[in-house]
C-alpha cells in the first residue's frame, strides 16, 4: 500500500493526510474546493513547524512529508491509482453516497474504500459500490496528529482481510486501532453523545451552571475536557445531527436531543467555529469564558 487519495481537506482531511504523509505514503488530497486546499496545506505546514518546535520530528521529515502531499479537485483523476481512498468530505449521507459511487467507477478495483464518518451507517455507504466487502469505516479522531484512537468500523460486508490491512495500517502510523460493528454512532459516539446531551439537559433544567457542569466532569471523571466545552469544540450541529442519527437508528427516545441543544442550532450558535456555543470565543484569547446568556 502506497498511494492514498484523502477525499475532503477540511478539519479532518488535511490531519489524515498529514499522518499518512509523515509515516512515508504520498497523498493526493481532494478537495471540491481549491481554498479549501489551500488552507489545508497551510494547516499541515504549521502544525509540522510546531512538531519541529517540540522536538518530535525532525527537520528532514518535515520536508518530506510536505513533499508526499498532491493536491487536485477532481475526484476522477485524483483517485485512478489509489490503494486507499479515505473519504472525509461534510457529513451528509447523500453527499458521501454520491462520493461512494464516484470512487467505485473511478478508484482501481482492488482499492479499499474507508470512510471517516462520525455516524453514517458503512453498510449504507458500502451499498452503494460494487465492492462492499471493501468498504470499512477508518474514524479518526480530531486533532489527527494528536489524537492516537482510530475507531475501525466493520460494515455488514467487509471482509475480514480488508479489516486486518487498516488495523496493520493504523499501527504504522501509530495509531491504536479498536475494531467494532456497525450499529449507529459506533462504540465512541454512542457513549460520548449521550453524555453530551445528558449534561446540557442538566444545563436546561437549571440544576447547575455551565462551568460546574464541565468542573464535576473534569475534576470528578477526569476528563480534559467538560462535556460542554468538548460540545463546543466539536460543534453542535455535529452533536445535533448524531443525536439524530442514533434517535432514528434504535428509536428509543432516550436519544431525543435537549431542545435547549435544538434551539442553539437553529440560531446559529454552534460553538467555537461560530464564536458562540455554551462559551464564547475570542479569537487570540485561550480564557475559557462561559456565554453571557448562560452566566448569571
Ligand atoms: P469540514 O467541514 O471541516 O470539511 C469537509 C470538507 O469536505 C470541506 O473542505 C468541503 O469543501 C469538502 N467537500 C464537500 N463536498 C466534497 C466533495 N464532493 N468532494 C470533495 N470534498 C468535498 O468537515 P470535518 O470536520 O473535517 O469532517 C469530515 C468528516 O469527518 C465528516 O464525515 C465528519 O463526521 C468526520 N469527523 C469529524 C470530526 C471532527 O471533530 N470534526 C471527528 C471525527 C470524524
Amino acid at each position: 500500500m502506497q498511494q492514498i487519495a484523502v477525499i475532503g481537506a477540511g478539519t479532518m482531511g488535511n490531519g489524515i493526510a498529514h499522518v499518512f504523509a509523515q509515516n512515508g505514503f504520498k497523498v493526493n488530497l481532494i478537495d471540491v474546493s481549491a481554498p479549501a486546499l489551500e488552507k489545508a496545506l497551510q494547516t499541515i505546514d504549521k502544525n509540522l513547524e510546531r512538531q519541529l518546535t517540540k522536538g518530535t520530528i525532525t527537520e528532514e521529515i518535515r520536508q518530506q512529508t510536505l513533499q508526499q502531499i498532491t493536491t487536485c479537485t477532481d475526484i476522477p483523476n485524483g483517485v485512478r491509482s489509489a490503494d486507499l481512498v479515505v473519504e472525509a468530505a461534510t457529513e451528509n449521507t447523500d453527499l458521501k453516497l454520491k462520493i461512494f459511487r464516484e470512487l467505485d467507477q473511478h478508484a482501481p478495483a482492488g482499492a479499499i474504500l474507508a470512510t471517516n464518518t462520525s455516524s453514517i451507517s458503512i453498510t449504507k455507504i458500502a451499498a452503494v459500490t460494487q465492492r462492499p466487502d471493501k468498504v470499512i469505516g477508518m474514524h479518526f479522531m480530531n486533532p489527527v496528529p494528536v489524537m492516537k484512537l482510530v475507531e475501525i468500523i466493520n460494515g455488514y460486508a467487509t471482509d475480514k482481510a480488508v479489516t486486518a490491512v487498516i488495523v496493520a495500517l493504523s499501527e504504522q502510523l501509530g495509531k491504536v486501532p479498536c475494531v467494532v460493528n456497525d450499529y449507529p454512532g459506533f462504540v465512541a459516539n454512542r457513549i460520548l453523545m449521550p453524555m453530551i446531551n445528558e449534561a446540557i439537559y442538566t444545563l436546561y433544567e437549571g440544576v447547575a451552571g455551565v462551568a460546574e457542569i464541565d468542573t464535576v466532569m473534569k475534576l470528578g471523571m477526569a476528563h480534559p475536557m467538560g462535556p460542554l466545552q468538548l460540545a463546543d469544540f466539536i460543534g453542535l450541529d455535529v452533536c445535533l445531527s448524531i443525536m439524530r442519527v442514533l434517535q432514528d437508528g434504535f428509536g428509543n427516545p432516550k436519544y431525543a436531543p435537549c431542545p435547549l441543544l435544538v434551539n442553539m442550532v437553529t440560531a446559529g450558535y454552534l460553538g467555537a467555529k461560530t464564536g458562540e456555543g455554551f462559551y464564547k470565543y475570542e479569537k487570540g484569547s485561550k480564557e475559557l469564558v462561559v456565554s453571557g446568556r448562560f452566566s448569571s
